[in-house]
């Protein structure tokens, strides 16, 4: 079947990929410790299923408004607005199936071809496969690693920006690096986005699970409520990711084509899963809270573990629950680490490659494991990749 060429440009997330080729081992007896998913491995607090199985069986199984439920969406701008430290009202609110859509939705409703984006590479991989499929220009921003910490190249992005820029993509806390933005680098993204004009799309889906500082979204600092979509939603904070439950909170003139995007793909979000949501928000917090005590430990556990690996450096997350090691110490390239780490040792974890070139000599490991299963993983890890006895903290 002829497809359309703007297929040829559409990338994926290999993580799903990986997930079946060790799900293949497994099936051939073979123990695999997973690491490569981005996925809480905590169950969905039990107050939020429960409100959830009682919106299904007081009757809320129609569709809903197309930008959300007007009660769902006034929680989630008085969350969002006391987290931030913002004024949001419900109509800079649209709920969406997952937080994905907002990503999709805000491109296709700011880029023409050829603007140019720039974006996080390493980042997210639908970042970049959205910018080439609508026929924007790429301008992938790397990160460097400083004292023990990586930093997204927030000078590069300030020097590489236009007045052909239409959008600047930014996730803090960053997936894959788990870096976070600091004051002074926000302060400069956003002089950067108010100079050529741009929007900003900031990916905020991981700014409760924050181990040090707290979450500055760009959106608080001058001008910029008015040219920012921040994307947050349940899937991480509440270990929901099967709800499918996300939302944007942008300008006005933003939420009403992006609402006409829901119109024309989903009709709404599930009605249940937005009641759920309300008592997510709204409910009490101490599982959330614990999530991100246990992510902690791991954190530690994960870093010390890596390090003291031979050829091996990892630098200190500060938020989300990856670790991404360099490798090139090893003499692998990315990729040859990831497959000898799956192949030989066990363990699944992703090529840095998997989000962006810029992510060669580095693996992702995602610590949403349980803690037992990181010693054992961190044990596989030494003997596969180093040169050395399996001696870990
Ligand atoms: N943004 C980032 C940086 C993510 O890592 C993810 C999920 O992995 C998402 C957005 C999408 O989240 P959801 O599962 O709610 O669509």
């Amino acid at each position: 079947m002829k497809l359309a060429e703007r297929m040829s440009r559409l990338g994926t997330e290999t993580a799903f990929e990986v997930l079946n080729r060790a799900r293949a081992l497994e099936a051939q007896g073979r123990n695999i410790i997973h690491l490569e998913i981005g996925e809480p491995d905590f169950d969905t607090p039990e107050n939020v299923v429960e409100a959830g199985v009682r919106a299904l069986k007081t009757g809320h199984t129609h569709y809903t408004a197309a930008s959300g439920m007007p009660e769902f969406r006034a929680a989630i701008a008085s969350d969002a607005g006391r987290r931030r430290g913002l004024d949001f009202t419900p109509e800079n609110v649209v709920v969406t199936p997952g937080a994905k859509p907002v990503m999709f939705f805000v491109m296709l409703a700011l880029l023409d071809e050829g603007d140019s984006v720039a974006y996080p590479d390493p980042g997210f991989p639908i970042y970049e496969s959205m910018v080439r499929f609508l026929g924007a220009r790429p301008i992938p921003i790397g990160f460097r690693t400083e004292g023990g910490r990586s930093h997204w190249n927030v000078d590069d992005l300030v020097a590489s920006v236009d007045h052909t820029t239409r959008l600047i993509i930014l996730n803090t806390p960053s997936n894959p690096t788990g870096a976070t933005l600091s004051a002074g680098e926000t302060d400069q993204i956003a002089e950067a986005a108010r100079r050529v004009d741009a929007v900003v799309l900031s990916d905020e889906i991981y700014s409760r699970i924050i181990y040090e500082g707290t979450h500055e979204s760009v959106a608080t600092r001058p001008g910029m409520l008015d040219r920012t979509a921040i994307l947050d939603g349940f899937s991480k904070t509440y270990a929901m990711t099967g709800w499918r439950l996300g939302y944007g909170l942008m300008p006005v003139e933003l939420a009403r084509p992006v609402t006409q995007l829901m119109i024309n793909s989903n009709s709404c979000t599930a009605a249940f899963t937005q009641l759920a949501g309300v008592e997510a928000l709204e409910g009490p917090q101490t599982e959330p809270d614990a999530m991100v005590h246990e992510f902690r430990r791991r954190r530690d556990l994960i870093v010390s573990g890596l390090r003291a690996i031979p050829g091996v450096e990892c630098a200190m997350p500060q938020g989300a629950f990856y670790a991404f090691p360099d490798i090139t110490g090893t003499g692998l390239t990315s990729r040859q680490a990831a497959d000898k780490l799956l192949d030989e040792g066990g363990v699944a974890v992703l090529a840095g490659t998997a989000f962006g070139s810029k992510g060669e000599g580095f693996v992702r490991m995602s610590y949403a494991n349980s803690y037992e299963n990181i010693e054992i993983a961190l044990e596989r890890i030494a003997k596969t990749l180093g040169r050395v006895p399996a001696v870990v903290a």
